[in-house]
């Protein structure tokens, strides 16, 4: 006799695949919620169905992200399309969206018929632009990446969400030339290359994760090229790794940036840095 739901949720147990996310892989294969799942374990499955989901666990137990194996990640409320073309959406991410979202605030109180522009640089599936789009609708948002692949991603979420997202392909701000900005905000690579720490990330693109020998080399690069582009008072807001936030704010202030801050993520790790553009 075929195999149960609760049968396989078992063996995905032993392959040491948490619970929550076999269930979610059920769900995702059966075409269910996961609530579903829960109430129906004792549902048999069908010979195609198990044996896809078989070929979906070895993955995961891999080190696929539950993500990629699904297709989708939810992010400040959004469910965005993913692939393994961009860094999966983390969830110390949203930290960037709200600090924007406070910084636009005052913009949109001071002159509400202003349409702030503003830049997510190196954007992979659109995540924070989207989320700021989404919650700040009266800003002009605009994304960047290197990675046309990528930018493909965001434009597909922009499409499903019905978000207006002007989509840029190139380098941090090489494809920006002459434009100017009320804010820009970065989720960039940050890991350092020889970093242990990026063999668990193996799945993800390394181009979206790695940057140079200190990890530094894309904030570097962004920070560098921000005066050009940056309107006066605007704000540039960076995350970064958890040991990065005083190299970044020495960055911002040799740069000439004001009242530089560094904030903490949900795990109280230092996560992103920003400051103002005098101008
Ligand atoms: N926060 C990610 C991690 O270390 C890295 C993301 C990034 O480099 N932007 O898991």
């Amino acid at each position: 006799m075929s195999a149960s739901l609760a049968q396989w949720l078992a063996l995905a147990q032993l392959r040491g695949v948490p619970r929550l996310d076999a269930q979610r892989l059920a769900a995702h294969q059966l075409g269910r919620t996961r609530e579903w799942v829960i109430a129906h374990d004792d549902a048999r499955l069908g010979a195609r169905d198990a044996a896809a989901l078989d070929a979906l666990l070895l993955r995961r137990a891999a080190g696929t992200p539950l993500a990629y194996l699904v297709g989708r990640r939810e992010f400040h409320g959004l469910d965005l399309v993913v692939s393994a073309d961009v860094l999966v959406p983390r969830p110390e991410t949203e930290l960037l969206v709200d600090w924007a979202l406070e910084r636009l605030a005052p913009m949109r109180a001071a002159d509400p018929t202003q349409v702030p522009d503003v830049v997510d640089l190196g954007t992979g599936s659109g995540a924070v632009a989207l989320a700021v789009a989404h919650a700040a609708p009266w800003v002009h948002m605009t994304a960047t990446d290197a990675s046309a692949a990528a930018l493909d991603v965001a434009g597909r979420n922009a499409m499903r969400l019905a978000l207006p997202l002007e989509c840029v392909a190139g380098n941090w701000w090489q494809p920006l030339a002459g434009r100017c900005f009320a804010l820009a905000l970065a989720n960039p690579p940050y890991v350092a290359h020889a970093d242990p720490h990026l063999q668990t990330l193996a799945h993800e693109p390394l181009q979206a994760l790695a940057a140079g020998p200190d990890g530094l080399d894309a904030l570097r690069c962004i920070v560098a090229g921000a005066p050009a582009h940056l309107a006066p008072a605007a704000w540039l807001l960076l995350e970064h790794g958890f040991d990065q936030g005083d190299a970044v704010r020495r960055l911002l202030g040799a740069a000439g940036f004001q009242s530089i801050e560094t904030r903490h993520d949900l795990a109280g790790v230092p996560r992103c840095t920003g400051g103002r553009w005098p101008g």
